[in-house]
C-alpha cells in the first residue's frame, strides 16, 4: 500500500463520457464510478463495517466535520488514532470541509452566521461559539485522518440570483488559497498518513459562473475535483446540464466528485454518463429508515444502463409499511443479491417495521446501500468490456 495518492483513468466508454477511474490511498485502492455511504456521525446508519464491506462499499465519507466537531470533539478523536481506527473502518475514507452543513444551518443567523472569515456557530449543546475557517476546518480533517480532505467552501445558495452565486465563488476562491496553505504546511495526518486535497467548483446555475470557478479549481492542481452547490444532486436536471459545462475543461486524469448526488439509482447512472467519478448521499440510508426501499431492474438498454422503476411502486422506491407487503414472501427486489435480499421477505420486514423493531434499520440499510453499489459495479463491468 502506497503512502501517497494517486488516480489513473482505465477505461471510456465509447458512446458516453463515462469512465472508469482506479485511485490508491493510504488505506487501499478504489475503482470508479464509486458510491460512498455517510457515516454523518461516524457510524453509516445502522450498518457495521463488514456488513459495508459485503455490501460492496469501498470507500465512506467517514464522520461530517461539522458534527465531529461538536460531538465527540476532535480530541476524543485524535486520542483513539483517527476516525480509521475509531471507527473501526480500514478502507478508504473522504471527510467533508464542515461548508455544507454551516450552509444549512446559517439559514437560521441565530445558530450560525457565515462572513469573509468563515462561519461561526453555537454549538447545540454547550452554547460555545464555535469557529469554522479554512484553517481550522483542514486542521479538523487532518485529526479526522480522511484520505481525501476538502477545501472548505461557501456552498450556493438556489435562492439569491447571480449576486449570491458570484459571491459565495469569490469567497470559495479565497478559502481555496487558505485551504492549501494550511495543507501544505503539514500534508500528513497526525498519524503519518498523507492525506489528498479536492478543491470544490460553485458558481450556482450559471454557465460562466462554473467555467470561471473551474478554471480556478484547476489552475490550482489539486489531487481532485470536487462539484458542490445547493443545486447538485437536488435538480437533476441542473446537476446534468451543470456537470457538461465545465467537463470539457476537466483534467482527464483527476478525481471527479459531484456532493450529495445519489437520492435515487438512476442519479448516479446519469452523472456516471455525464463523466463523474464518485457520489455521496445520505439517502439510501434515510430512505431506508423511512420505509422506502429501492426497487426496479437494471437494463441495458443503447448501449448504457437505466434504473427501471415498475408500476405501481413510489418512483422506485416500495413504501414497505404498506398492507400489500403483509404477507408477500418476495425479496425486496427479484435480481438483488444482497445479505437482506437473500434472506428475508417483504412480510418480514413489513412487520418489523410495523411494529418498529430496530433490526429493521440494519436490514433496510442494507438493501438499499447494495444496489447503489450494485448500479456502479454493472456501469464499471460495462465501461471495461468496451
Ligand atoms: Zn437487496
Amino acid at each position: 500500500m502506497t503512502n501517497t495518492f494517486h488516480s489513473e483513468l482505465i477505461a471510456k466508454h465509447p458512446d458516453n463520457h463515462a469512465r472508469v477511474m482506479k485511485f490508491s490511498t493510504p488505506h487501499g485502492e478504489v475503482q470508479t464510478p464509486a458510491f460512498m455511504p455517510v457515516a454523518t456521525r461516524a457510524f453509516v446508519n445502522q450498518m457495521t463495517p463488514p456488513q459495508l464491506v459485503e455490501a460492496g462499499s469501498q470507500i465512506i465519507l467517514g464522520g461530517n466535520t461539522y458534527h465531529m466537531l461538536v460531538s465527540p470533539g476532535m480530541e476524543i478523536i485524535e486520542h483513539n488514532g483517527g476516525m480509521h481506527e475509531f471507527m473501526n473502518w480500514n478502507k478508504p475514507m473522504l471527510t467533508d470541509s464542515g461548508g455544507f452543513q454551516v450552509f444549512s444551518l446559517s439559514k437560521n443567523s441565530k445558530i450560525c452566521k457565515i462572513d469573509d472569515k468563515g462561519a461561526h456557530f453555537k454549538h447545540p449543546i454547550t452554547g460555545k461559539v464555535i469557529h469554522l475557517t479554512p484553517e481550522s476546518s483542514i486542521q479538523a480533517q487532518k485529526t479526522i485522518g480522511a484520505d481525501i480532505i476538502m477545501a472548505f467552501d461557501e456552498c450556493t445558495p438556489e435562492q439569491g440570483g447571480r449576486d449570491a452565486a458570484l459571491a459565495a465563488m469569490d469567497r470559495t476562491h479565497r478559502w481555496l488559497q487558505q485551504s492549501i496553505e494550511a495543507h501544505q504546511q503539514s500534508p500528513d495526518t497526525p498519524y503519518g498518513k498523507r492525506q489528498a486535497l479536492f478543491g470544490i467548483i460553485q458558481g450556482g446555475s450559471f454557465q460562466d459562473l462554473r467555467e470561471q470557478s473551474a478554471e480556478v479549481i484547476i489552475n490550482a492542481d489539486l489531487d481532485g475535483i470536487a462539484i458542490g452547490g445547493e443545486v447538485i444532486g437536488f435538480d437533476m436536471e441542473k446537476t446534468r446540464e451543470v456537470i457538461g459545462w465545465v467537463r470539457p475543461i476537466l483534467p482527464e486524469q483527476k478525481i471527479r466528485y459531484t456532493m450529495g448526488v445519489g437520492l435515487m439509482p438512476q442519479d448516479l447512472i446519469d452523472v456516471v454518463e455525464q463523466g463523474i467519478d464518485i457520489f455521496d448521499c445520505v439517502a439510501p440510508t434515510r430512505n431506508a429508515r423511512h420505509g422506502a426501499l429501492y426497487h426496479g431492474k437494471i437494463v441495458k438498454t443503447d448501449n448504457w444502463l437505466r434504473f427501471e422503476t415498475m408500476d405501481g411502486d413510489d418512483r422506485g422506491r416500495i413504501l414497505i409499511k404498506k398492507a400489500i407487503y403483509k404477507n408477500d414472501d418476495r425479496p425486496i427486489m427479484e435480481d438483488c443479491s444482497c445479505y437482506t435480499c437473500e434472506n428475508f421477505s417483504r412480510a418480514y420486514l413489513h412487520y418489523l417495521f410495523k411494529d418498529k423493531l430496530p433490526a429493521y434499520h440494519n436490514l433496510a440499510s442494507i438493501h438499499n446501500v447494495h444496489v447503489m453499489h450494485e448500479v456502479c459495479t454493472q456501469m464499471r463491468e460495462m465501461i471495461l468490456a468496451g
